[in-house]
């Protein structure tokens, strides 16, 4: 490999990495719980696409992670309260199940994904299904 070759490949492992990605790509996960005993499997979709905002959360009704999406060309949907978190450090903001209206607190990261909405140990496995804009 010549030295410009090399450059061009650097550059395009650069390219793939997370700081460049544009801020708007979503992202569908697949979620899976390690602890013995408990089997929890779901997914969910995070972060919305090129054309619509989404933020993703779990709906302890539905027993299931949901989301509310909206158009980024049309007003966005106004969360129901914003709240500080302590485990963030940052405000939060809680929005409606679109299925039953039971409010959820919007997830803001895929490292957030870490304890098991079925039997509550920090054993969430999540695996990048695909991306999306
Ligand atoms: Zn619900
Ligand atoms: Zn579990």
């Amino acid at each position: 490999m010549n030295r410009a070759s090399g450059l061009v490949w650097i550059l395009f492992v650069a390219m793939l990495g997370v700081g460049v990605r544009p801020a708007f790509a979503g992202q569908s996960v697949a979620l899976t719980c390690t602890a013995s005993g408990c089997g929890y499997t779901g997914t969910a979709d995070l972060g919305g696409g090129f054309m619509f905002e989404m933020k993703t959360g779990y709906c302890v009704r539905c027993s299931r992670f949901t989301s509310v999406t909206w158009k980024r060309k049309e007003p966005a949907i106004k969360p129901i309260a914003t709240v500080w978190a302590p485990m963030t450090g940052r405000e939060e903001s809680i929005y409606p199940c679109p299925k039953c209206a039971q409010p959820f607190l919007a997830i803001s990261s895929a490292a957030q994904f870490k304890f098991c909405p079925k039997c509550q140990r920090p054993t969430i496995k999540s695996k990048l299904l695909r991306m999306y804009d």
